[in-house]
């Protein structure tokens, strides 16, 4: 890699080389928010970019005390025992916030920590959900190169974390508590749409009312159309304390790529992905920029008076405030 300074390409070389410390002072590198750091970072993943792409995705999200610790854990274990190596990342919006972690405690996943087959990384804490969101795609990306073959993307089954985390996993998985009742909350978000699979956890408490729970799941799937229309959300029931259903899960998940796989979807549903992504940054990178201008700033504040006292339009005021960044593009075309 020419160009890479020698301090990243040690850190390149590191992660290629399976090092935790290395793979762990790269995200770090990524989740700085100065500026040389993010330059570096982006040289950094650029060299390591080549070597991504070949995990799993999975996106997991459920209420706090879902279970999703415990259910990762067994599933981590589990994977473990069968030759993978996984990686766990975290998008807690609320890390950023609060200042407060709904996920992100250490003492989450003792097992799993202490294995050498399993990276574990809580929630980055800076700027917005979009930000935490970026970061982690990010993050998912360095742990491929760093041989990772699970990934495992956790959420909260609140706000807009939900949308981002099911934008960068090809699988988004729905942890639920066999309450009746909490369908109906999910179907209200508009969270099932975007819904890979649906999981009944804690089936050992009451089997029967997990039971009654999943047929309700499976009926209210029923009525929606999955993105592919090879592929049918299962509903399945599970115990992650009690490690029973583990093996169903990973059956699904293999289900999903072979089924999606040989149509093109698999790969397409990652391209579309990757291009989303870069255009949600464009149209956050534009507000910055369009925020910041001279010209919007000096006009914002007596526009923004004229909209609300109802003199002008918000048509009107939106073009005329837009109509400052021609003089710059302008600019940009005539050096
Ligand atoms: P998270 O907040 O979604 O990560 O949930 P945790 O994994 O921390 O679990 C919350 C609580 O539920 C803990 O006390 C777990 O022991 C318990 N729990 C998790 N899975 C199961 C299960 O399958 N059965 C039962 N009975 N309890 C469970």
């Amino acid at each position: 890699q020419a160009g890479l300074a020698p301090v990243d390409q040690a850190l390149v070389d590191g992660v290629l080389g399976r090092q935790r410390r290395a793979l762990a002072k790269a995200i770090t590198l990524i989740e700085s928010t100065r500026r040389d750091h993010q330059q570096r970072a982006q040289q950094v993943l650029g060299a390591l970019m080549p070597h991504t792409g070949r995990a799993t995705r999975i996106g997991i999200s459920g209420v706090p005390g879902a279970g999703k610790s415990t259910f990762i854990e067994a599933l981590g274990t589990w994977l473990i025992e069968r030759g993978h190596r996984l990686a766990v990342l975290a998008v807690d919006p609320s890390s950023s916030v609060s200042g407060g972690s709904i996920l992100g405690d250490k003492t989450r996943m003792e097992t799993l920590c202490q294995r050498e087959e399993a990276f574990i990384r809580p929630s980055p804490s800076a700027g917005s959900l979009g930000g935490v969101a970026e970061k982690t795609r990010e993050a998912m990306l360095l742990c491929e190169a760093a041989g990772f073959d699970v990934i495992i993307v956790e959420t909260v089954g609140v706000g807009q974390s939900e949308t981002a985390v099911a934008g960068m996993v090809d699988m988004f998985c729905l942890l639920q508590l066999p309450n009746a009742g909490d369908d109906l909350q999910a179907i209200k978000k508009g969270i099932v749409e975007i819904a890979d699979m649906v999981v009944i956890n804690k089936a050992d408490i009451d089997p029967r009312a997990a039971q009654v729970v999943q047929a309700q799941w499976k009926n209210a799937l029923h009525f929606l159309r999955h993105a592919s229309p090879h592929w049918a959300p299962p509903v399945l029931t599970l115990s992650a304390l009690h490690k029973e259903g583990i093996a169903d899960f990973w059956a699904q998940v293999e289900g999903y790529r072979e089924a999606l796989t040989p149509t093109g979807e698999f790969e397409a549903k990652r391209r579309h992905q990757a291009q989303a992504w870069m255009w949600n940054l464009i149209d956050s990178g534009l507000r910055q920029y369009f925020r910041h201008h001279p010209a919007v700033q000096a006009d914002l504040p007596g526009l923004i008076a004229q909209v609300e006292a109802g003199r002008t339009t918000p048509t009107a005021a939106a073009y005329r405030l837009l109509g400052h960044l021609q003089t710059v593009s302008a600019d940009c075309a005539d050096p």
